[in-house]
């Protein structure tokens, strides 16, 4: 009886995954702005229920769009229609998810989770693996390594830090991962990241000088609750998932919930978008739990928060303009990180600030901490460049961790040699 139980569990779990069979992602090139702006308007029909993985942003750059089936032939004849330039970039979703849930279940084959050493970084892990994985660290490193619980999430969940510390009252650099649930490469590389901090302190010398001056900080699941919804329901879920009075659409876009520029222009108001603000600055508890965490600290001097895809390094401003005091001194520091990076792989990065390289985006992270006087306030978008987007296979996993370091460093070091 139990095992029945136990498979009609199973069936259900397996059968409540939102399956993407035949669903596509073109790749839109619109040549002008009516182009921009045709593309644009497709947006605004729900009834397409198209997901919009990157742009629409400006003419010349691409527009990444997740195509139900069932939309499919009437997005192509509009673009044919219309003279707009398209390829396929993803033929069928589907089998690259299938593909990467084979990998999860070999890679979890092949790790023992209760050594950090025997963990397996070239695979994408759960919410609870990665709990444990944060407790084993602490647990290996006691004194240097502890766990921070900084809040809850909307359903609940622990949002927990990871703090790098070797002395008390020190300045600090925060570095978080998986805000936007679906960026599974970005949490994978935050687990690199933890591994690596701990492997080299006390034999690299850079980042020896730096923990015995600073703290580093790390939240790796950032989104608890999007990560798991990814998890069970579904792979491409990226806000939040919290209730909206009023609407059967649920969850805020917690990079467009900072209070920068917030209800501006490149944010939503309407609750089934994937940009939606949400109702008010700060109304999810995820978001919060941050601004808390900055404020009471006092004394955070770098922040870094990542995300992906679409390989680029940006800085502050996304919701307006005018450019910081100190657009110089990040432009060039920008420019070093990403030369660091492509020294590796010799993957390509562009940089600047958001709303000049990207578009505009109102109440994201950075503008906030950097508001508030975190100078060194950065966004990655790690790979790729859109052959596989949020699908990125696990094997580049350790690949992006480790070319990311590599300008994370340049970040981290030019932080501690220029407190403020
Ligand atoms: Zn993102």
């Amino acid at each position: 009886m139990k095992g029945v139980l136990a498979l009609l569990a199973f069936v259900a779990a397996v059968t409540s995954m939102e399956n993407f069979s035949g669903q596509q992602v073109l790749r839109i090139l619109p040549v002008n702005e009516e182009q921009v702006n045709l593309v644009q308007e497709l947006e605004n029909l729900e009834n397409l229920q198209l997901d919009f993985w990157q742009g629409p942003s400006k003419p010349k750059r691409f527009i990444d769009i997740r195509v139900p089936f069932s939309s499919l032939q009437d997005v192509k004849a509009y673009l044919e229609y219309h003279n707009v330039q398209y390829s396929i970039m993803i033929q069928d979703l589907q089998t690259l998810l299938d593909e990467e849930k084979r990998d999860m279940k070999i890679g979890r084959a092949m790790e023992n989770a209760r050594s950090t050493n025997s963990f397996n970084y070239a695979t994408y892990h759960t919410f609870d693996e990665i709990n444990n994985f944060i407790d084993t660290l602490v647990a290996e490193n006691p004194g240097f390594v502890s766990k921070i619980q900084i809040g809850s999430s909307y359903e609940g969940r622990p949002l927990n830090v990871l703090k790098f510390s070797t002395g008390a009252n020190r300045p600090a650099f925060w570095i978080d991962t998986g805000i936007h649930s679906r960026e599974w490469v970005t949490q994978a590389s935050g687990l690199w990241f933890a591994k690596k901090i701990v492997t080299d302190y006390g034999r690299d010398a850079s980042l020896t000088a730096t923990l015995n001056q600073m703290d580093i900080f790390l939240e790796i699941v950032t989104n608890p609750d999007g990560f798991v919804y990814c998890h069970t329901t579904n792979r491409m879920w990226r806000k939040t998932r919290s209730r909206n009075t009023g609407s059967t659409c649920m969850g805020t876009d917690p990079n467009r919930n900072w209070d920068a520029g917030f209800g501006g222009g490149g944010s939503s108001s309407n609750p089934c978008s994937e940009t939606y603000r949400g109702r008010a600055a700060n109304s999810e508890s995820e978001v919060k739990a941050v601004v808390d965490f900055v404020k009471s600290h006092g004394e955070i001097k770098g922040f870094v928060s990542i995300h992906s895809y679409s390989q680029m390094l940006l800085y502050p401003y996304g919701y307006t303009n005018t450019r910081t005091p100190d657009n110089g001194e990040l432009d060039r520091l920008a420019k070093s990180a990403i030369d660091a990076l492509a020294s590796l792989y010799g993957t390509k990065y562009t940089y600047g600030s958001i709303i000049t390289t990207i578009y505009q985006a109102s109440g994201g992270t950075i503008d906030w901490t950097y508001n508030q006087g975190i100078k060194y306030s950065y966004t990655f978008e790690l790979r790729d460049t859109g052959r596989y987007g949020f699908a990125l296979p696990a094997n580049q996993i350790i690949p992006t961790a480790e070319e990311t370091w590599l300008a994370l460093t340049k970040l981290i070091e030019h932080t501690r040699d220029n407190l403020y």
